[in-house]
């Protein structure tokens, strides 16, 4: 058994343990994902069919990685295995057995920018406001149902769900739910929260089905199983009730999805429900340094609820953990960038050994502007995808709708795109008339006559004549050609080409790229199902996470820490440890979501392998304003041995004559641990920790003044960064931006309606 030699004694037992109900809880960087990858070889060497193994990933990216290793042990076999994430997985089954609960098997996935749009139609009809019903709070209550199984009639049902709606104003949430649910169904249109909601309806309803797939996935793997929520945890415990061949792996220190219904209890009731489990443990991270193990020791060890763990590196000491600090956050995506610059050059490394990671999405666009200014190729996962553009969605809603007429977001979206002549109001006489006879819009266009009072429109009657077309050209033609055809017929293509502007230009070039990436899936040769249908089906289930097109080039990786799960990079640089940002904002109020944003750091530093570094800024622009940051908690929590401060940092001076004195750093090193200064009197007049804050003790009395009459070459005082000259005025009324010198901190540019600046 050559292949297990790559397996430590306890990963080989976990491997070797094929029959039962297997449970893996290590630390990270453990070889859990590993321990799966070569079980699964492994039981294909030992003679199990591979079309009866069933592995169940966290994204598409991992799933895809997996299959390529195990396709170097077992060769070709490995196509055969299921694999992908919950969604993928049984979306796939839904559509072989869709008819049973009442859908078409060309079903469309929704995606949240379609279930928006439904909403905000409900709301409207319901004549409701949007202010107290939120388009976000509502689809995060249904889809919370959704995965703890509750259907619109038991959430209606239900005294304690009553309770909270009244108590929250929102009684109509139940009837909203209905009514989402019930447009969906009539659109032929599933959200990915249906994906699973309805495997678990079609397994209750129809023990056929469930035997069949029990007796077809002997074997099942899942990874990441601290973040399976309740409807994936059930459809995992009926799959395995006949052979219980069930093997999970995971941390619950890494579990970061309880906002999204992950249920740590799911690890706790898997003992509960297999009492004879078998349970590995795995303690040697293979990953990362001691010093950054020692760290995510650290961070881990401050909250409460975790089951006990030993995890430890036989790998070097390695470098210790670098802090850095900046005084603004473009500052720094500079430092950020200036030491993926340098580490590169001086160690000789790729751009894809270093990854950028952040607490949130918005915090990419200084790290991005840095990196641009010095020539680093870079690439963003998540955020705005590719196939969330714009023009992308306009060309897959047609797609969408020659595949599934009944699709009602598809044909609002395109029915006068490129424009057509069909108003707003005739769009409205549809809409009305297909709710009013419980049919869909589509049925309303291709027989208007039954339906609209007065004369229809000939462009209503063009656009259905013309769909109608698409769909008889894709029964004939292959992907990329029926691609192309539509593209050209909808008039999008030629609509985009007219645009001259960049972005028209660069919306073009986003189509093409489409059509490219539709031309290569057509001439796969590893896969036998090559229609634009199944082409659209595998777009529609790529998640943020999974958006990576140009896989192979190499670029620095910027992601959220979300996303990065499971993920390894050489060296990686966090971003943004600052209160109220990491941990967020949103998670002081209670221990559980200090401890999940807690969890969300550990995650962060165990990505890296040979280096880690952590960065904050002292200020930074929120929503147009300038605001003071205080370095994160975590940083405190951190055993300061491991720790290496890099405050070298100056305040961006452009005339590069400041001196700025560090003992005023808002956060100085006593005794060998990092603390915050302690408070000031309380005579003192700032109140924040701030290092820009602490630059300047306004005069007493400090008093923003009117700065409606401010000049170039006028002296001001700054509440915060001090005395200072104007140098420039751009912009008009309320929008005034100066440019302001100041005597301790250097140049900024403020806006002055928010800027707490007095004439002097
Ligand atoms: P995470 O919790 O972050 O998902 P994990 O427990 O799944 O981590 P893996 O990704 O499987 O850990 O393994 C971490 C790294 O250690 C990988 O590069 C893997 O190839 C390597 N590794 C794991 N076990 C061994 C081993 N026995 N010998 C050598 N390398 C190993
Ligand atoms: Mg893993």
């Amino acid at each position: 058994m050559d292949y297990l030699a790559g397996l430590n004694p306890e990963q080989q037992a976990a491997v070797k343990q094929i029959k039962g109900p297997v449970m893996i809880i290590a630390g990270a960087g453990s070889g859990k994902t590993r321990v799966i990858t070569y079980r699964v070889a492994h039981l294909i060497r030992s003679g199990v069919d591979s079309f009866n193994i069933l592995v169940l990933t966290f994204t598409n990216k991992a799933s895809r990685e997996m299959r390529e290793r195990i396709t170097h042990v077992v060769g070709p076999e490995a196509k055969n295995i299921w694999m992908g994430t919950f969604h993928s997985v049984f979306s796939k089954i839904l559509r072989v057995e869709a008819d049973k609960i009442g859908y078409p098997s060309n079903f469309t996935i929704y995606d949240t920018d379609d279930s928006k749009s439904v909403i905000r139609a409900i709301l409207k009809e319901m004549n409701l406001d949007d202010k107290l019903y939120s388009v976000n709070l509502i689809l995060n209550r249904i889809s919370a149902a959704k995965n703890n199984l509750v259907s619109w009639e038991e959430y209606q049902k239900n005294d304690q769900i009553q309770a909270d709606d009244i108590e929250s104003r929102r009684p109509l949430l139940g009837a909203i739910y209905q009514n989402f649910v019930q447009r969906c169904y009539r659109a032929g249109a599933m959200d990915f929260d249906d994906l699973l909601f309805n495997t678990n309806l079609l397994f209750k309803r129809y023990p056929d089905a469930l035997n069949k797939y029990q007796h077809k996935f002997k074997y099942i793997m899942v990874d990441e199983y601290q973040d399976t929520n309740f409807s994936q945890y059930l459809i995992v415990k009926k799959l395995a009730a006949v052979n219980e061949n069930i093997c999970v792996v995971g941390d619950d220190a890494q579990s970061i999805y309880a906002f999204r219904g992950a249920n740590i209890q799911n690890i706790l009731n898997f003992e509960k429900d297999y009492p004879d489990l078998k349970i590995f443990k795995l303690e040697q991270n293979y990953r990362s340094t001691q010093n950054i193990v020692n760290v995510a020791n650290s961070i881990i060890a401050n909250n409460k609820e975790q089951l006990k763990k030993n995890v430890f590196s036989e790998k070097e000491n390695g470098d210790k953990i670098k802090v850095m600090r900046a005084f603004s956050d473009n500052e720094e995506g500079k430092l950020v960038a200036e030491e993926i610059m340098h580490q590169r050059t001086t160690k000789g490394m790729r751009w894809n050994d270093f990854a950028i990671l952040y607490r949130t999405n918005a915090q990419s666009r200084s790290m991005e502007e840095a990196l641009r200014k010095m020539g680093t190729p870079y690439k963003i996962y998540g955020g705005l995808s590719f196939y969330q553009r714009k023009e992308i969605k306009d060309l897959i809603a047609y797609f969408r709708l020659t595949f599934n007429p009944s699709d009602e977001e598809a044909l609002k979206r395109v029915i006068n795109y490129p424009r057509r002549g069909i108003g707003d109001t005739t769009i409205d006489k549809i809409i009305v008339a297909a709710d009013q006879h419980s049919i869909t819009p589509w049925e309303v266009i291709i027989a208007p006559e039954k339906y609209l009072e007065g004369r229809v429109s000939a462009s209503v009657t063009g656009f259905a004549v013309m769909i109608q077309s698409f769909q008889v050209l894709t029964k004939s033609q292959s992907a990329y050609e029926a691609a192309l055809y539509i593209a050209q017929h909808s008039g999008l293509l030629k609509d985009l080409y007219e645009d001259k502007s960049v972005e028209g230009l660069n919306r073009y070039e986003n189509i093409q790229e489409l059509l490219n990436g539709i031309k290569e899936f057509s001439e796969r040769e590893d896969i036998e199902e090559k229609g634009l249908d199944v082409f659209m089906q595998d777009i529609a289930l790529l998640t943020n996470d999974d958006n990576d097109k140009n896989k192979d080039a190499d670029t620095v990786s910027l992601m959220t820490i979300h996303s990065s799960k499971g993920l390894e990079f050489p060296q990686v640089y966090v971003v943004g440890l600052e209160e109220n940002l990491f941990p967020s904002q949103m998670a002081l109020n209670s221990r559980t979501d200090l401890e999940e944003e807690r969890r969300l750091f550990y995650v962060a530093v165990t990505r890296a392998e040979q280096k880690l570094s952590l960065s904050y800024a002292t200020s930074r622009f929120k929503f147009g304003t300038l605001i003071n940051c205080e370095p994160s908690r975590f940083l405190d929590e951190i055993d300061a041995q491991y720790l290496e401060l890099d405050f070298t940092a100056k305040p961006v001076n452009n005339t590069g004559s400041l001196n700025y004195d560090d003992e005023r750093s808002a956060w100085s090193r006593t005794d060998d641990k990092f603390s915050k200064p302690k408070p000031k009197p309380a005579s003192a007049p700032v109140k924040t920790t701030s290092i820009l804050a602490k630059a300047h003790v306004p005069s007493a009395g400090f008093k923003p003044s009117d700065t409606s009459n401010l000049q170039v070459g006028m002296e001001v005082e700054h509440e915060r960064f001090g005395f200072g000259k104007v140098i420039s005025l751009e912009g008009n009324k309320p929008d005034i931006k100066a440019t302001i010198f100041f005597k301790e901190i250097g140049q900024k540019q403020l806006l002055l309606k928010f800027a707490k600046l007095s004439i002097i």
